[in-house]
């Protein structure tokens, strides 16, 4: 009976290699192939030198064709034994496909592994020191992506920050649409394009004047985010902020040093 292989899917992280996960890494040096994505850094190469890589990398929207190739270049390659690594740009859970791959190699009885990854939602708010969720009024988050199957933009509201991937060559849509579901016009945004690489680029906008980072970003993999989570961080003068003080009981008499 001819050996099963095992197919570990590996978070990329989002920029520079350095920001993949140990445990990703490891994964990888222990990979006898590598099947990798347009997005993901040359310099990860390193991590293991002596698997064969395999670019799968496809730009824009992937036609079913194209994903149909790689699920079966995933099975082929896992079914003579291999170890095989699939190296997905940011985290493989978010719009990296993972669901059909996995399907394929679920029907094909082979086992497999997720190795989370930096999204880039996460690497943008890093980028940009905007944290995404605000005590109070930054409660929900919500990762979309702004591009429908049949490549129409759109866009809701259906959190206090919604972080909008796959938006970048439409900002001017993606305005129209914010503000038709119902988005203040000077609500915030932030867009950062090539979020955790050494060029990172971030800009800061309206809503209603998004469309001016179109020039900006032109041609580079950006996130769009939009609310509460967008806002710059201002300095706090008040002591009662503070979680510590706010979580200490006052009693009369005895207020908090
Ligand atoms: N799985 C990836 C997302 C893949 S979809 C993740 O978790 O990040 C591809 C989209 O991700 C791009 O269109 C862009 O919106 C976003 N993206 C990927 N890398 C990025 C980066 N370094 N900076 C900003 N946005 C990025």
């Amino acid at each position: 009976m001819p050996q099963r292989g095992h197919v570990i899917f590996i978070g990329a992280g989002p920029g520079s290699a350095d920001l993949i996960t140990l445990r990703g890494a490891a994964a990888l040096a222990r990979a006898d192939v590598v099947l990798f994505d347009a997005l993901t850094d040359p310099a990860l190469r390193e991590f293991a030198p002596k698997a064969e890589w395999i670019d799968v990398g496809k730009r824009g929207f992937s036609t079913t064709t194209a994903q149909t190739r790689i699920n079966a270049l995933l099975v082929e390659h896992a079914q003579t034994g291999a170890l095989v690594a699939r190296l997905k740009g940011g985290d493989p859970s978010v719009f990296g496909r993972l669901e059909e791959e996995l399907q394929a190699l679920a029907k094909a009885s082979i086992t497999s592994e997720v190795i989370p990854g930096v999204t880039a939602a996460l690497a943008a708010a890093a980028a940009s020191a905007r944290p995404l969720t605000r005590r109070g009024n930054g409660r929900s988050v919500a990762l979309t992506t702004a591009m429908t199957q049949e490549r129409e933009l759109h866009a809701g509201r259906r959190a206090d920050t919604e972080v909008f991937y796959m938006a970048g060559r439409q900002l001017a849509m993606l305005s129209r649409r914010l503000l038709e579901a119902g988005w203040q016009a000077e609500t915030p945004v932030s867009v950062v394009s090539r979020a955790g690489w050494p060029d990172q680029l971030i800009s800061e906008h309206q809503v209603d004047s998004l469309p001016a980072a179109c020039v900006l970003h032109a041609g580079r993999p950006a996130v769009v985010t939009v609310g509460v989570g967008a806002a710059k961080v201002v300095p706090s003068f008040h002591e009662s902020e503070d979680p510590l003080v706010a979580a200490t009981p006052l009693r009369e008499g005895h207020p908090a040093a």
